[in-house]
């Protein structure tokens, strides 16, 4: 029997400065900051995860903050847009919300549904729309309630360079139902009610520029590390070149890219990031995997302190 992802584990971007990110999905956006770590293959720079209170699979943004790093362009074999799910109603509040952090947006009409469109302060495209499905968060943060809150992804917007290629990977080999096809877009969706949403731009599009404010790859779920075993078969059997499972520490990752250029990543919803923290402490201290542990002092001297802040209101 063929397997379906769950949905989106995790998104993974590269950005600039990191008291910036995190001043924006902390800050602006109310998102929590569930760990605070290292590039496990770049141990220099930090490694940071935005998502509801405990991190649960479906809500996390990961972001490599590189100081000085050169700007990237968005374009085909990447995610062009987060999208994420706020309640039903509460979308003037995060219109007046940017307003107030200067933050501009406009409104856009996909699959008879409004999305806030806007970009945080890297350029990364991100989009809000009003959904029923999904929990509600219980994690507020400078001044966002949980009633208004993010609830975590709805989807992403999928940028290929060669669509029909991505579509076939999105519905054969990740398993998610091919739903509709409007204006320019292929729909598809998975079983689960947060980050099941997937969007494909059907006209493919020219290779973009991996650096700050581009997306490096989307992470599905796997329901543990045997299934996780499975899907490795699965991916080589229909044609592409999966590596072998790595430790992430909060789920072990095997990645490949598909045909139109994006990296996929398959990742395991255990054991998740109270692993090492309890959850009243998530994202607090920088935690290391025990084998960068003996160089914690060295780790510790080459990154730039930051702290989680309510930013500044630019306009009354
Ligand atoms: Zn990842």
């Amino acid at each position: 029997m063929r397997l379906q992802t769950a949905g989106i584990h995790h998104i993974t971007a590269f950005v600039g400065d990191a008291q910036r990110n995190v001043d924006f999905y902390a800050g602006i956006l109310g998102l929590r900051l569930v760990k605070k770590t290292i590039n496990f293959d770049a141990p220099e720079v930090y490694h940071l995860y935005f998502g509801d209170e405990t991190g649960t699979p479906g809500t996390i943004i990961t972001f490599f903050p590189w100081p000085n790093g050169r700007p990237g362009r968005i374009g085909g074999g990447q995610v062009g847009i987060t999208t994420y799910v706020v309640p039903t109603g509460a979308m003037a509040f995060w219109e007046e919300r940017l307003t107030s952090y200067a933050i501009p947006y406009t409104k856009e009409q996909r699959f008879a549904e409004t999305y806030l469109s806007f970009a945080d302060y890297d350029g990364l495209q991100i989009q809000l729309v009003e959904r029923e499905q999904g929990p509600q968060s219980t994690w507020s943060f400078a001044g966002v309630p949980v009633e208004k809150a993010i609830k975590g992804f709805g989807g992403a917007v999928l940028y290929s360079t060669h669509s029909e290629q991505t579509a076939r990977a999105l519905e054969h080999t990740m398993g998610m139902k091919r739903e509709a096809e409007e204006d320019g877009f292929i729909r598809f969706r998975t079983s689960a009610d947060l980050g099941n949403v997937i969007d494909l731009k059907k006209e493919s599009v020219r290779y973009g520029v991996g650096g700050s404010g581009t997306v490096h790859h989307i992470a599905w779920r796997a329901k543990d590390q045997q299934e996780q075993l499975e899907w490795q078969k699965q991916v080589a059997a229909d044609g592409f070149d999966p590596t072998p499972v790595q430790d992430r520490q909060y789920f072990t990752a095997v990645y490949f890219r598909e045909a139109g250029g994006i990296l996929f990543e398959i990742a395991t919803d255990p054991p998740g990031f109270t692993v090492d923290e309890e959850v009243s402490a998530l994202g607090e201290k920088l935690m290391l995997p025990e084998w960068y542990e003996k160089y914690r002092a060295e780790i510790e001297s080459n990154l730039t302190p930051f702290t989680v802040r309510e930013p500044e209101v630019k306009k009354p």
